[in-house]
C-alpha cells in the first residue's frame, strides 16, 4: 500500500448549484505537492464526462492547506480562474468555502460563503444558500 503523502490533497465538489453532494477525492499531481495543488486530469476528464451523461455536476474543488490556514493563498488567487466555482480549504479541522470570483474580497479573487451543513445529503431542499460544512 502506498503511504499517505504529506502535502496538499485535492478533490473535486458534485452537486447542483451550490449543493454539494458529494467529494470526489483526486489525486494531487502537482509537481510540488507540498506546496501546490493540480487535480489529476485523467479524474477531471471522467468527472466532466459523466455529468455529461446526466451525472452531479462540477461545481468546484476543494484542497488543504498544510499551513493550517483555511484561507485562499496569494497563489490560489494566481490559479483560480473567476469563474464562479466554488473553492473549498481544508486546514486542520477548519473548512472555508469560497466562490472564485473576478473582484473578490479576498486576494482580490475570493468571496466568502457561509456553510451549511444541513441541506448537504437532503432533496427538495432549496438550494439557497445551502452549502456543504458550517463553520466551527
Ligand atoms: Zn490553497
Amino acid at each position: 500500500m502506498a503511504a499517505v503523502e504529506r502535502g496538499e490533497i485535492c478533490g473535486l465538489l458534485l452537486g447542483d448549484g451550490v449543493v454539494v453532494t458529494r467529494l470526489l477525492p483526486c489525486r494531487n499531481v502537482a509537481a510540488d505537492p507540498a506546496t501546490r495543488f493540480e487535480i489529476d486530469p485523467a479524474a477531471l476528464i471522467a468527472a466532466h464526462r459523466s455529468a455529461r451523461g446526466g451525472g452531479e455536476r462540477i461545481i468546484g474543488h476543494y484542497h488543504s492547506h498544510p499551513s493550517g490556514i483555511a484561507r485562499p493563498s496569494p497563489r490560489d488567487a494566481a490559479d483560480a480562474a473567476p469563474d464562479g466555482s466554488i473553492w473549498l480549504i481544508v486546514a486542520g479541522e477548519a473548512v472555508t468555502a469560497w466562490r472564485a470570483v473576478a473582484h473578490g474580497a479576498v486576494e482580490g479573487r475570493f468571496d466568502p460563503l457561509t456553510l451549511d451543513v444541513s441541506g448537504c445529503a437532503g432533496s427538495g431542499d432549496s438550494p439557497q444558500g445551502r452549502n456543504a460544512i458550517p463553520p466551527r
